[in-house]
């Protein structure tokens, strides 16, 4: 244990260098190509799945590892070194939004079925929240799960789904009841297979390219009812506690994000001259990057504090909250202020950092945005 990080032990930091190397080996050096791509290879999934990166919190009777949060800390804050965001959210979606409602909820049978071979890195898992009239306010959502002898009908559509067009199930938010409001939301699984779900577009965006992004369409799809996970109408209640792990760890890749995007810019700044000497050396942005460091320490260390609480189940809704918003919005204005280091090089694909500057842009959106964030607060504290 470090007498700097306390919540660090040496079996965390062996576990560190073990993604690390995962990382660097596996990931980084194919950055480039799968942005040019937009994909990645599915065997990816796979090997992740092998280095045990899927499945962290989970019970070791499905596959996990049965580890304590901070592990999930680490493999989230090194993810950030394959500077490949869109591989680094496809992974997080299947680890820590679209599996752990089946983790904590689902009967033996799903548990078999979705979340072993999710964990394996074998099967792909999408979460399907998103529609095209319904975001922030996920109670207005309007894809609908009928009851039909022993089966659900599903009719609707979903967008912005990440491992959407090859996703092997969907972890899927729908109305049970369309008349009630929080009352009417269930969670269901669907297979990706399933007669009736066609992918739409495969969405063009600015940044996470190398992820898949796309819209799914429902008519008259069948999964039999024991698909449901948990309770009929509960689906709210659950996605809300959901959203807690997922904002959580944009939070801390946000953070360690920010964190590569200043110790790069540094390292650009000793390099690159103008009158006469390195550029790190003018006042003005010595005492800029003084300010991220000291920012990012702060967010890292409200990171932590919700992580913290998080692990122990202790009630965090407020703190989740505030992280989510102030890592975000933070990663952003670093991500601008080095590429406004980098000057004209910082605008040309040369430097990593105009793609960390576009992939930054989606904390502040994805999971939650930061004016629901701040509602959030708000709503919990006065
Ligand atoms: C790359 C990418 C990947 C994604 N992956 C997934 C995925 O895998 N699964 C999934 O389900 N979704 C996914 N999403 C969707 C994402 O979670 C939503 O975009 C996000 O929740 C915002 O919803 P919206 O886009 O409908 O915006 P809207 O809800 O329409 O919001 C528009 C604007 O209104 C503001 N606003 C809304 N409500 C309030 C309020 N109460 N107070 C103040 N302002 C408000 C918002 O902050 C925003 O600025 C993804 C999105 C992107 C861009």
């Amino acid at each position: 244990m470090s007498d700097r990080e306390p919540f660090f032990t040496e079996q965390h930091d062996m576990f560190r260098a073990m993604v690390r190397q995962f990382v660097e080996t596996e990931l980084a050096p194919h950055a480039e190509e799968w942005e040019e791509a937009e994909l990645f290879p599915r065997e990816v999934f796979k090997k992740a799945g092998d280095a045990g990166l899927l499945g962290i919190n989970y019970d070791e009777a499905y596959g996990g590892t049965g580890l304590d949060y901070w592990y999930t800390v680490i493999r989230t804050e090194e993810y950030v070194r394959s500077r490949c965001a869109g591989v680094n959210m496809a992974l997080l979606v299947q680890s820590d939004m679209a599996t752990p409602i089946i983790h904590d909820l689902g009967t033996e049978e799903q548990k078999q079925e979705f979340l072993v071979p999710a964990i394996k890195g074998d099967k792909i898992a999408a979460l399907g929240v998103s529609e095209p009239g319904a975001g922030s306010d996920v109670v207005s959502l309007r894809t609908t799960a009928r009851r039909d002898g022993g089966d659900y009908v599903i009719n609707g559509s979903k967008t912005f789904i990440t491992n959407g067009t090859r996703a092997d199930f969907i972890t899927l938010i729908v109305k049970t009841d369309p008349d009630k409001t929080h009352q009417g939301v269930s969670v269901v699984l669907v297979p990706g297979d399933a007669p009736g779900l066609t992918v739409g577009r495969k969405l063009k965006k600015l940044g996470n390219k190398a992820s898949d992004t796309a819209e799914l369409h429902f008519d008259n799809v069948r999964i039999p009812q024991r698909y449901l996970v948990g309770e009929e109408g509960h689906g709210f209640y659950y996605l809300m506690h959901n959203f807690q792990g997922e904002r959580l760890v944009a939070a801390i890749g946000a953070v360690a994000g920010a964190q590569q995007l200043i110790e790069d810019a540094l390292k650009y700044g000793e390099q690159r001259q103008a009158f006469g000497k390195p550029i790190i050396k003018f006042q003005t942005w010595r005492h800029e990057f003084a300010q991220h460091l000291t920012e990012v320490e702060a967010a890292r260390r409200l990171a932590y504090f919700a992580a913290d609480l998080f692990g122990r189940k202790v009630p965090c809704v407020r703190e989740v909250s505030m992280a989510k918003l102030f890592c975000a919005e933070l990663a952003n204005k670093v991500a601008d202020r080095c590429l406004q280091f980098h000057g004209g090089w910082g605008y040309m694909d040369e430097y990593t950092v105009s793609r960390a500057w576009r992939d930054a842009r989606l904390v502040t959106i994805g999971g939650g945005t930061s004016e629901v964030m701040r509602e959030i607060i708000s709503k919990l504290s006065f």
